[in-house]
């Protein structure tokens, strides 16, 4: 080999090991560089994490804030409800009646009155220039002392309850006796829920505690306001007041016509006021404040409503 060869062979080896030297730094670079970049992303997913988790706790600090005042308000809640068998049974009811298909059908029910009378005034149908009050009180058990408002919502509660086993859809006006809903809101309300009829709850009172017996109230063929609904309400109120006389044995007075109750007045739907009995008679008071026997009566009634809707 003579010295020109020599030259051309170093430069040759040392032209690929520089060409190599470049390529490892390259890469190593190129990985320094990557790392530092993950160790930045690194660095980001973990204030992110310690962001989520001072959120999550502050999250959980609002829910269980809420969950307290849900359970001090449930206990405010029981505490007003004297009757915690009762409830617990309601509670029992309605998992069984969560479990029954809909048989399509929409009901209201309206327990009557309130715990106070609302006197302001309110127009007794559309366009009427007659007004009576907002809401009355109702009367009181002669013989028991039962008020009727609290009788009214008692029976309406196990009706619900018969009518959702049934595979009705149920609505109430009121599921509390401490509310203040006017006659007409009443009946708005029926409407907004679309119920396909609507029952008011009521029991009677008289001057003379020899009447007796359970009537039931609808629009009269010449009602000013809902004479088209008065076919329908005939026919409803009928066939509640037959069954609800024919499963509880109490009197049946039949149907009366009405032109001047607010509620069935503003009505969109059949509608009935259920007259369960007198409070001003011995027998009927006595029997209807008998939680036995007003399972008797939401029978009969739903009964009744069964009938109407050829069931
Ligand atoms: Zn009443």
């Amino acid at each position: 080999m003579n010295n020109t060869k020599k030259i051309k062979k170093f430069f040759q080896i040392f032209g690929v090991a520089f060409l190599i030297g470049c390529i490892i730094a390259s890469v190593l670079y190129a990985q320094g560089r990557l790392k530092g970049k993950n160790s930045n992303k690194n660095e980001k997913e973990v204030k992110t994490e310690i962001n989520t988790t001072e959120k999550n706790s502050s999250e959980a600090k609002k829910a269980k804030a809420t969950s307290d005042k849900e359970a001090n308000d449930q206990t405010a809640s029981n505490k007003v409800t004297s009757d915690k068998t009762a409830s617990d049974k309601e509670a029992s009811d309605k998992t069984i009646s969560d479990q029954v298909a809909s048989n399509g059908k929409i009901v209201c029910i309206d327990p009557g009155h309130q715990t106070k009378a609302n006197s302001s005034k309110e127009p007794i149908g559309p366009g009427a220039s007659t007004t009576k009050a907002k809401v009355t009180g109702g009367t009181t058990g002669k013989f028991t002392g039962c008020t009727e408002y609290e009788l009214n919502l008692e029976v309406s509660l196990k009706l619900r309850d018969e009518l959702k086993k049934r595979g009705y859809t149920v609505y109430m006006t009121r599921e509390t006796n401490d509310v203040d809903i006017s006659n007409k809101e009443r009946a708005d309300y029926a409407a907004s829920v679309k119920a396909d009829i609507f029952i008011r709850i009521h029991a009677n009172g008289a001057d003379s505690s020899a009447t007796n017996g359970a009537l039931a109230l609808a629009p009269s063929q010449n009602n000013p306001y809902v004479a088209r609904l008065s076919n329908e309400s005939q026919r409803l109120s009928k066939n509640m007041v037959d069954a609800y006389c024919n499963e509880t044995g109490i009197k049946n007075l039949g149907v009366v016509g009405s032109n001047d109750m607010s509620g069935i007045n503003w009505s969109i739907m059949p509608v009935t006021i259920f007259e369960m009995g007198f409070m001003s008679n011995q027998s009927d008071d006595t029997k209807m404040a008998d939680p036995a026997f007003q399972d008797k009566m939401a029978q009969g009634m739903a009964n009744g409503i069964d009938v109407y809707f050829g069931r």
